[in-house]
C-alpha cells in the first residue's frame, strides 16, 4: 500500500468541490485513495453498547434520549459490570474488534467514573479495542480513562459549525471541539464524525468534513450517521436523506481523510445491499455490528455476514497490532 500523507488545510470551497463531482468520478477518486491505504476487502466491525440509557440533560433535536423530548424510552441507571462483559463477550464472538460503550449524560460525574474504570479495564482484559462515549469529560476524568486502557473515545460533532444551533442549544459546537482536544492531549484516539439528514445542506455537510480533517491530527475514526428519525423528537418528521447522498459523504471523508476508518453507522437499516455495497465502495471501512445500537436497530450479523460473502469482504481482525482478516 501506498503512502499517502494526510492534509490538514482543506478549504469549505475543496469540499464541497468533491461532494459535486460526477458520482462515478467521485467514488473512483474514494475509491483510489482508499486502495492506496487499506486493503479495500477489509472491514473492521464495532459493537455498541448502552451502558447507561435515556434522561440526558442535554437537548440533541435527534436524540431518542433527551430528557427534554418524550420518546417513550425507559431511563435506566447505570448497568452492573456483569452485563458489559457478558456483552462484549457476544461482541467479540460475533467478530466485533473494537467494543463501545456509551452513556447518557452531559458528562460523568466523579461517582461514576470507578464504575466505569472497571468496565475499560475488563473489556480491554477481553483482548477487545475499548472506546466509551461519555459526553464532555475533564483532563483529569480523561487521563484515568487512559491510565485504565480507553483506546477509543467516540465524541461527535454532528454537522457544521454553522448549523450546530439548530441541532442544539444546550452546549455549543466549540464545547465539542475542546472536548476533542483534551482527549487528544491525552493521547485517546478520536471517533468523531456526524449525522446526515437532519435538514442540514450540502455545504453543511462539507464544513463538518472540513472541521474534522482540518483537525491537527486526522480522527482514527469517523462515523458517517444517517438520521434515524425517532418520533417525539424535533425532528421526528424529517424526510429520510437520499442514500446517493450518505454515499457521496462517506467518499468525500475517505479523500479528506484518507488513513482514517470510516464508519457507515446509523441509518444501515435503511439501506438495502445495494446501496450499502456503494458504501464500502466509496471508502467505508467499518461497521457496528449486532442487532442494535444505543437504542435503534442495526442489521443482525448473518445478513451482514451474508452480505459480506457476496461481496468478498472480510472482518478485520487486530493481533498484536497486526491487522489480519477473520477465518
Ligand atoms: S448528549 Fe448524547 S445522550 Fe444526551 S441528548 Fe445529546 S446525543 Fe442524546
Amino acid at each position: 500500500m501506498k503512502h499517502v500523507t494526510p492534509y490538514h488545510n482543506w478549504t469549505s470551497e475543496q469540499a464541497l468541490k468533491f461532494f459535486n463531482l460526477p458520482f462515478n468520478d467521485l467514488l473512483f477518486q474514494a475509491q483510489s485513495v482508499h486502495r492506496a491505504c487499506f486493503d479495500p476487502n477489509m472491514i473492521q466491525m464495532s459493537s455498541l453498547l448502552s451502558i447507561k440509557t435515556g434522561g440526558c440533560e442535554e437537548d440533541c433535536s435527534y436524540c431518542s434520549q433527551s430528557s427534554s423530548y418524550d420518546s417513550g424510552l425507559e431511563a435506566s441507571k447505570i448497568i452492573p459490570l456483569e452485563q458489559v462483559v457478558a456483552a462484549a463477550k457476544d461482541a467479540k464472538q460475533a467478530g466485533a474488534t473494537r467494543f463501545c460503550m456509551g452513556a447518557a449524560w452531559r458528562n460523568p460525574k466523579e461517582r461514576d467514573m470507578p464504575k466505569i474504570i472497571e468496565m475499560v479495564k475488563a473489556v480491554k482484559n477481553l483482548e477487545l479495542e475499548t472506546c466509551v462515549t461519555l459526553g464532555f469529560v475533564s483532563p483529569e476524568q480523561a487521563g484515568e480513562l487512559k491510565e485504565a486502557g480507553l483506546d477509543y473515545y467516540n465524541h461527535n460533532i454532528d454537522t457544521s459549525q454553522e448549523y450546530y444551533k439548530t441541532v442544539v442549544s444546550s452546549h455549543s459546537f466549540n464545547d465539542r471541539i475542546d472536548t476533542l482536544a483534551i482527549l487528544r492531549d491525552k493521547k485517546i484516539k478520536l471517533c468523531t464524525g456526524g449525522i446526515i439528514g437532519m435538514g442540514e445542506t450540502r455545504i453543511d455537510r462539507a464544513n463538518m468534513l472540513r472541521t474534522l480533517a482540518c483537525l491537527p491530527k486526522h480522527p482514527e475514526s469517523v462515523p458517517i450517521n444517517m438520521l434515524v428519525p425517532i418520533p417525539g423528537t424535533p425532528f421526528a418528521d424529517l424526510d429520510q436523506v437520499d442514500s446517493f447522498e450518505l454515499i457521496r459523504t462517506i467518499a468525500v471523508a475517505r479523500i479528506m481523510m484518507p488513513r482514517s476508518y470510516v464508519r457507515l453507522s446509523a441509518g444501515r437499516m435503511e439501506l438495502n445491499d445495494h446501496a450499502q455495497s456503494l458504501c464500502f465502495l466509496a471508502g467505508a471501512n467499518s461497521i457496528f455490528c449486532g442487532d442494535r445500537l444505543l437504542t435503534t436497530r442495526n442489521v443482525d450479523n448473518d445478513t451482514d455476514m451474508a452480505l459480506f460473502k457476496t461481496l468478498g469482504l472480510k472482518a478485520e481482525q487486530h493481533f498484536e497490532g497486526k491487522v489480519t482478516a477473520a477465518e
